[in-house]
């Protein structure tokens, strides 16, 4: 049996240095030589899982078809190796403490003091363990979130430094992101804070074996032999991570620097040039596009770009697929309103309503699906902004002027939106929605049956609330259709309005199945019907001179 390697990405001083990107892109060189990789991160909070964290705090939390609410990196790992993740691929620390402590609470410690050394280290490293033990993978890169030095992230250092000495030479290394800046007014680059945190790490018994340092200008050779003399590091070690325009364009610039190659020596591996035919045309399509189209992305934590991460990701995905640059408005549903609903969304060749909770901004949504329904905007909705389509309609056209969602208005009288019954018992609010990767059978002739070009999908979820089958008659007597059904629970997961040129709002969340060699059909052909009401109304235009 052959024996899994193992990579570590620590880093130093500020925890957005980009390390789930570097890992993303080293895992997708070792994948194209033929490696079976995967990546896993582990996040040093308390929190069990990100699930109930503020969109604010740390982006859009992810989902994994088995379910688990991870961290924004996993979906990363998807879009570069295009091979599903799980909850083995994120671990926090209140994972590690929930689980020790339940170990303790079973007895299974038979009576010995339950410690962070080695109980907690233990469970740190079996988590580790978990994807390489299972034999689907000849290497398993593991990025420590966090900042090595924190308080919160001894426990991993200290595990790693444990599995480096327990797995040997060879089979397990450590890559240390760090930053070299740029002096402005000295015209210089600093290499003091990469020798530091190597330092800091090297209190820890740990020893990095590559570096990899972030930088804005090009690592001269005097300041590489510097760095690998002073943190004791061979030359070729010493890996320079400037600025992309793009995250696509990281593995290739990996490539150049030989990162792929010292690993692989490093874990006593054979390299090969690493196949990224694929990934070019993509990276060739993204550059040159044809021509450009804007969509509204309307939601209410547009003011934090990595709230809408993956949706964001998989325009670039269709854009490509499209040759065409979408250029993506960020419109806040708060500051949205009957009276500027015009000015702020004509000029848009699609709408997407963005998925969310709570109330807050809700309103601005209803009047964004009434505008883009009565002036044949492409619209997509997702989530949240499926309900919030369903809700437009029963208001607007059914004339169910309180039609609402008991999410915002619990006592309304036409809840179109409700909790599925076995919801309406649960009071925890962490892992306890509807969750993961669930069927779904497709209505011949439907946008999604065209554009999938299957009658059976699996997409995946992660939301309380559904649309309430009591008003399906009603809703598609009017003429919105639901195209999409789950076949065991009957819930509605697709709304279609055929007289429309392109409307669909789906219940689940298509984005997170993005990927730069699977572009999502439904980002695909909603970009396509973004194009095409540009060209219409540029003929129009040219027709009217
Ligand atoms: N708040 C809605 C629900 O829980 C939608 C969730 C979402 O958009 N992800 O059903």
């Amino acid at each position: 049996m052959t024996t899994t390697k193992y990579i570590f990405v620590t880093g130093g001083v500020s925890s957005s240095l980009g390390k789930g990107i570097i890992a993303a892109s080293l895992a997708k060189l070792l994948q194209a030589q033929g490696y079976r990789t995967t990546i896993q991160k582990l996040d040093p909070y308390i929190n069990v899982d990100p699930g109930t964290l503020n969109p604010y705090e740390h982006g859009e939390c992810y989902v994994t078809d088995d379910g688990a609410e991870t961290d924004l990196d996993l979906g990363h790992y998807e879009r570069f190796l295009n091979v599903p993740t799980s909850q083995a691929n994120n671990v926090t620390t209140g994972r590690i403490y929930q689980s020790v402590i339940e170990k303790e609470r079973r007895g299974e410690f038979l009576g010995k003091t339950v410690q962070v050394i080695p109980h907690i280290t233990d469970e740190i490293k079996e988590r580790v363990q978990i994807l390489g033990n299972s034999g689907d993978y000849d290497i398993v890169i593991t990025e420590i979130g966090g900042t090595v030095g924190d308080i919160e992230s001894l426990p991993y250092v200290e595990a790693v430094r444990q599995l480096k000495w327990d797995l040997g030479e060879h089979n397990a290394i450590v890559i240390h992101l760090t930053l070299v800046p740029f002096l402005s007014a000295a015209g210089e680059l600093k290499t003091k804070p990469t020798q530091h945190s190597v330092k800091t790490l090297m209190e820890s018994g740990v020893v990095a074996d590559i570096l990899v340092c972030r930088t804005e200008h090009e690592l001269p050779e005097d300041l590489r032999r510097k760095l690998a003399l002073f943190c004791n590091v061979r030359e070729e070690a010493v890996i320079q991570s400037i600025d992309a325009s793009t995250i696509y364009d990281v593995p290739n610039l990996m490539l150049k620097q030989g990162l792929d190659k010292v690993v692989l020596k490093k874990l006593d591996l054979e390299s090969a040039v690493p196949d990224l035919t694929q990934w070019n045309q993509f990276l060739q399509r993204h550059k040159n596009p044809k021509t450009e189209v804007t969509i509204g992305l309307i939601g209410k934590y547009v003011e934090l770009q990595d709230s809408y991460k993956s949706i964001l990701e998989a325009f670039i995905h269709a854009g490509a697929e499209n040759e065409v640059k979408v250029n993506v408005e960020p419109i806040h549903s708060e500051y949205l309103s009957e009276e500027n609903v015009d000015v702020k969304l004509s000029h848009l060749d699609g709408v997407l309503v963005a998925p969310g909770f709570g109330e807050r901004g809700i309103e601005g949504k209803i009047d964004a699906v009434k505008y883009v329904r009565e002036n044949n905007i492409p619209f997509f909705g997702i989530c949240l902004g499926m309900q919030m389509a369903v809700i437009e309609y029963a208001r607007n056209v059914l004339n169910l002027s309180d039609a609402n969602s008991t999410e915002m208005a619990s006592d309304c009288e036409n809840p179109v939106i409700d909790l599925m019954e076995d919801q309406k018992t649960i009071t925890d609010k962490g892992g306890t929605m509807r969750l993961g990767a669930w069927a779904c059978d497709l209505k011949p002739n439907s946008i999604a049956y065209n554009v999938y070009k299957s009658n059976a999908i699996m997409e995946r979820h992660r939301h309380r609330f559904e649309f309430n089958n009591n008003y399906r008659e009603q809703i598609e007597a009017a003429g919105m259709i639901a195209t999409g059904i789950n076949p065991d629970t009957k819930l509605v997961e697709i709304v279609e309005i055929p007289e429309h040129p392109y409307f669909i709002g789906v219940q689940y969340h298509p984005e997170y199945k993005s990927t730069v060699a699977n572009p999502h059909p439904l980002f695909v052909s909603f970009v396509k019907a973004a194009l095409k009401r540009k060209n219409k109304s540029k003929d129009a235009t040219m027709a009217q001179k």
